[in-house]
């Protein structure tokens, strides 16, 4: 078995390939799930691991679509220098996708902003 086919990798539209492979970020207010209020739980559009729960989705209005928690055991957070910034990288820790980044001007309980790029997830509803 291919090392791409054991950790799950899908095949990526350009716009998946560019923010999980290339750490681009899409533009703000453009992602697909920004408003999305349904239930259920993001994946990783990379690998499918599941990432965040609508349960902790809010708005943020910063243009992407904000969590204050993650399924912290399938994600890794790594110190991010470019742009001139110190940011704190958020990663799949399944296929090493690139997801977004994590502020801490969140809202309680965990005063924490997971900023993610819609085009890093996957939407799965709950099923009723
Ligand atoms: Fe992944």
């Amino acid at each position: 078995m291919k090392k791409s086919e054991k950790d799950g990798r899908r095949k990526l539209t350009s716009e998946q390939y560019a923010v999980l492979r290339e750490k681009s970020t899409e533009l703000p207010f453009t992602g697909k799930l920004l408003y999305n209020k349904e239930k259920g739980t993001y994946q990783c559009a990379g690998c499918g691991a599941e990432l965040f729960s609508s349960e902790t989705k809010y708005d943020s209005s910063c243009g992407w679509p904000s969590f204050y928690d993650a399924h912290k055991d399938k994600i890794f957070l790594k110190e991010d220098r470019s742009l001139g910034m110190v940011r704190t990288e958020v990663v799949c820790r399944k296929c090493g996708g690139h997801l977004g980044h994590l502020f801490d001007d969140g809202p309680p309980p965990t005063g924490k902003r997971y900023c993610i790029n819609s085009a890093a997830l996957e939407f799965r509803k709950k099923k009723a």
